[in-house]
């Protein structure tokens, strides 16, 4: 997707605050804190949104999900945090490249 923002992060396109990488993942910082930490998991293949996800990504999905609380820990999330994944315009999506919001306040 040459126009999705986040391909072009995943990419190297354009910078990001990236706490984590893998082959299937990234992780980075969200420009626009909602929250003293707030960051944001993504697959690294576009999909534009979780209603767009088959059986296919669910590979990508179990492993964005069971990193969050291990890279919330990391952050500094030990007491807890919040998870998001808007989707689609009824649901508050701008970036329509999926992503899993993680935010909370240090301890
Ligand atoms: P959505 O409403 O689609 O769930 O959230 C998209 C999020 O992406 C927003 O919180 C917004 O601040 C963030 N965002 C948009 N563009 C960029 C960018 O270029 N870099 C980073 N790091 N975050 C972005
Ligand atoms: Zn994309």
């Amino acid at each position: 997707m040459t126009d999705c923002i986040f391909c072009k992060i995943v990419a190297g396109q354009i910078p990001a605050n990236k706490i984590y990488e893998d082959d299937d993942v990234l992780a980075f910082h969200d420009i626009r804190p909602i929250a003293p930490v707030h960051f944001m998991l993504i697959p690294k293949q576009h999909v534009d949104s979780l209603a767009h996800c088959g059986p296919e990504h669910e590979a990508v999905l179990g492993k964005m999900l069971t990193l969050a609380p291990k890279l919330a820990r990391e952050q500094g999330l030990e007491a807890g945090f919040k998870t998001g994944i808007n989707t689609g315009r009824g649901g508050g999506q701008e970036v329509f490249h999926l992503h899993v919001h993680v935010f909370g306040h240090k301890n």
